[in-house]
């Protein structure tokens, strides 16, 4: 979760006023007005959210509760920094091997989140990467600082820690409200899903709030609260291309309460002997592999979506499209290194219809 990331989907410019949603205290022909707000650095990225309301204040009260939100998890969920007060994952990664920790529910929540993504995607996504996770990380930093002195990590090296990356020795104490990493050398990486679950969860308090209609977007990961407005309209969301010369956009598509994320190999990378080698990786082969330029994935739950948008980068066509048809109400979207576009069965019905 280092570094500043531009945004994966960028959330298209809304032209169309929506209609006036019933509010007793309004002029009956007062329509809403769109409102936009933008903040930094938590999930260490860029924040968006859009949304319709009568007036700024109630718009800024949305946004600041929902930014509060999101703080709190940012902190529980930082593996880089500690907090005055807290037990986050970072402590947890200093005390592994030394027993249980006790933890913030949410912490726990997420824990057992990353156990199903796990499961799922067999193996394809695990948090308990982090030894290995760690070593191209530090790789890929002094490569981006000093990139006459950019180097692969070692065969030897990553193997080593792979060593300590048994998802088993992460021991969830749920009724004890525990944590304990069983291997001293192991730690999390939480970075593949922590942002989407956060998302969900945050997006879940605010439509706890009343809320009915607000697009929301922290670092690309895309979660829409309802429609655009009472009538239904849908939100447009871009979904970025990689390569800009060509288009902006892969696709725009038309979406109502759901999440659209995006896992791409071109925003956090270095470069090797003029070779590419980005922040995902195949927990198989230790390496970043090659085979896709992004994965989109549409789907209601944000934080399936991050976790589905990393898994498929690390499967091979065949195997990604098998785990999305087996799940009911979500698409994909895989760009293949040539520019070459391909959708799962049902993606072309969230594509947004011409005017
Ligand atoms: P982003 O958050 O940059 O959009 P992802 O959701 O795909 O992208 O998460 C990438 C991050 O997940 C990496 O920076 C790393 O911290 C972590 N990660 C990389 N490979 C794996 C993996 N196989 N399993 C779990 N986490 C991973
Ligand atoms: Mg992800």
């Amino acid at each position: 979760m280092k570094g500043t990331k531009a945004i994966l989907l960028i959330l298209l410019a809304l032209v169309l006023a929506a209609v006036p949603a019933c509010s007793p205290r309004e002029p009956a022909n007062k329509p809403p007005v769109k409102y936009e707000a933008e903040f930094m650095n938590l999930f260490d990225t860029l924040s968006r959210v859009i949304g319709y309301a009568d007036s700024q204040e109630a718009f800024q009260e949305i946004v600041s509760d929902l930014k509060d939100d999101l703080e709190v998890y940012h902190q529980l969920y930082d593996i880089y920094k500690s907090y005055p007060g807290l037990t986050n994952l970072k402590d947890v990664n200093d005390r592994a091997g030394q027993g249980p920790i006790p933890v913030d529910r949410k912490i726990i929540d997420l824990l057992l989140y990353a156990k199903e993504a796990y499961e799922l995607t067999d193996g394809k996504v695990n948090i308990a990467l982090g030894s290995v996770l760690r070593i191209w990380h530090d790789y890929r930093g002094q490569g981006i600082l000093d990139p006459a002195s950019a180097r692969l990590p070692d065969r030897a090296l990553l193997e080593e820690a792979d060593l300590h990356t048994r998802f088993e020795d992460l021991i969830i104490d749920e009724a004890a409200g525990t944590v304990e990493l069983k291997d001293p050398l192991m730690s999390l990486d939480v970075g593949a899903v922590a942002k989407g679950y956060a998302v969900e969860q945050a997006a879940l308090a605010v439509e706890g709030r009343g809320v009915g209609h607000l697009l929301i977007s922290v670092g690309g990961n895309v979660r829409a609260i309802g429609a655009r407005n009472d009538q239904g309209d849908p939100w447009h969301v871009g979904i970025e291309n990689p390569d800009h010369t060509v288009a902006d956009y892969l696709a725009i598509l038309d979406i109502a309460g759901l999440s659209v994320v995006t896992s791409g190999v071109y925003e956090r990378f270095y470069l090797v002997d003029g070779k590419a080698y980005h922040h995902i990786i195949d927990p198989d082969t230790l390496f970043p592999e090659d085979r896709y330029l992004s994965v989109s994935i549409v789907t209601p739950d944000s934080g399936m979506a991050d976790v589905l948008s990393t898994a498929l980068l690390n499967l091979d066509l065949e195997k990604g499209k098998a785990l999305i048809e087996g799940l009911a109400g979500t698409e994909a979207l895989w760009c293949l290194n040539d520019g070459e576009l391909v959708q799962s069965s049902g993606f072309a019905g969230y594509l947004k219809k011409t005017d």
